[in-house]
């Protein structure tokens, strides 16, 4: 064991007087101090090196210290470090456009936020403008961010300390076939009947009250649960029936973690708004933002938008974005992204699952896996609660982080989230080591 390093050390020391840390009691988290990253590789401060899967919280799609964002964010930053959101500016016209040419549809203006759950703040208030209702839908399995509104929409337990009821969300069940709430047990049938569900609850809301429906186009921290055929286009319908503005969730799917720049195209439909953060820039500088239909757009041609931010479309977030999509654009990632789910995540974890009892279900497209894991297949009862951990989960964590790699978890599920653009031999090394660690673990239980 190599000691720490005084900087490592006094890092530490600061972080533990000063810091306050998200989502977690203060004083039972002992944070790993990270001294460099490269690629999809990062170093604490022992020098112990470590291979991420997690993509830190999914954003890092271009792994670190991608030299092209490097340089990209220097160069705006000699030229020009900020400028006001009132102001047109380069980078931030050009990051723009290159978002539009990739969002689907007509999708074609860009508001710049400073992350996700403030795009889906702005994005239901645009809805509740044009729409002139209030009500927001959201699935249960979701996570939308932290502020008060996005949290409200959220439906995993992160929203239970602040959900007051105010803000006018109302959940639904969204299609889960390994955990179906609808008894099914065909694709078919999650299909329709988390449609009849959805057009029941609807109903009973009262179609003329409700301004928004928000989903997340492939739901991520909830688990990742490819929608079955037909259910967004089923979605899509019944907004278009009621008058209700369609949002899609990209923050976490979104550029290329699927296998395609968003991942609404895979149920070939188009929302009215769509959100992104995340790997829009890889998350080397704070980005997020809404596209925009030309219907929504117009609300707002002649009429305020009542809504801003002092760093909207900040110009070195932009440079990154601009720097992001051209990388991606140049060096096919999204395509090499679709190509290791085919060839190398979805066998590879399917293999896990023959080998290891643990593991109920292995699902997910790209870049974008999880395997859930339960205590027994027939029951599927899960390895740790909904809103939980357990001990066994907490052992195959701690065995992946002593074989040197990073796991991302919620709940009995870990997720298989690597860089996009990870190579191939390195997500296979990754991949073994899970396989290891899975070992370790249920040795270590007998
Ligand atoms: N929406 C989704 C689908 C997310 O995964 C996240 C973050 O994980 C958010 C919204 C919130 O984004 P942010 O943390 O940038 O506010």
């Amino acid at each position: 064991v190599i000691a720490q390093t005084t900087d490592a050390i006094r890092a530490h020391e600061l972080d533990r007087a000063h810091v306050f840390h998200s989502w977690s009691a203060q004083q039972l988290i002992d944070p790993m101090v990270v001294t460099r990253a490269e690629g999809a590789y990062l170093w604490d401060g022992q020098e112990n090196k470590f291979l991420d899967f997690t993509s830190q919280l999914v954003f890092t799609n271009l792994g670190h210290q991608h030299p092209r964002i490097v340089r990209a964010i220097q160069d705006q930053a000699a030229k020009l470090c900020t400028i006001a959101p009132a102001f047109a500016n380069d980078a931030r016209s050009e990051a723009a456009r290159l978002i539009a040419s990739h969002t689907p549809g007509d999708l074609d203006h860009v508001f710049f936020t400073n992350g996700g759950a403030d795009a889906n703040e702005h994005a239901v208030r645009m809805a509740r403008l044009h729409t002139g209702r209030h009500k927001v839908l959201s699935t249960y399995r979701s996570y939308h961010g932290g502020t008060q509104l996005a949290v409200n929409m959220t439906g995993d337990p992160r929203r239970w300390p602040s959900d007051h009821g105010s803000t006018g969300t109302v959940h639904f069940f969204g299609p889960f076939l390994y955990r179906s709430p609808f008894h099914a047990t065909t694709e078919e049938d999650e299909c329709q009947r988390a449609l009849e569900h959805l057009e029941q609850v609807i109903a009973f809301e009262g179609p003329q009250t409700i301004a928004a429906l928000i989903l997340e186009s492939i739901p991520g921290t909830a688990g990742i649960m490819i929608p079955p055929p037909g259910y967004l286009k089923g979605v899509r319908e019944l907004c278009d029936r009621h008058g209700i503005v369609l949002i899609a969730d990209e923050v976490m799917a979104g550029f290329g973690r699927t296998g395609t720049w968003f991942a609404i195209e895979h149920g070939d439909v188009v929302p009215d708004l769509l959100t992104f953060a995340k790997g829009v820039n890889s998350g080397y500088v704070p980005l997020g933002g809404v596209a925009i239909s030309d219907a929504i757009y117009s609300t707002f041609a002649e009429r305020a938008y009542p809504g801003g931010l002092t760093y909207s479309g900040h110009p070195l977030a932009c440079a990154a974005a601009v720097a992001t999509i051209r990388v991606m654009e140049e060096d096919g990632v999204v395509e090499h992204s679709a190509r290791l789910g085919e060839e190398v995540y979805g066998p590879a974890l399917r293999d896990l699952a023959d080998k290891h009892e643990w593991i109920g279900d292995v699902r997910g497209i790209g870049s974008f896996w999880a395997i859930e894991l339960v205590s027994d297949r027939q029951t599927r009862e899960p390895l740790a609660p909904y809103g939980g951990s357990s001990p066994q989960m907490n052992a195959i964590l701690a065995a992946a982080k002593g074989r040197g790699l990073l796991p991302f978890a919620n709940f009995n599920r870990i997720h298989v989230v690597p860089p996009i653009n990870i190579a191939e031999s390195d997500a296979r090394i990754g991949l073994s080591m899970l396989d290891d660690a899975l070992a370790d673990a249920s040795f270590a239980q007998v």
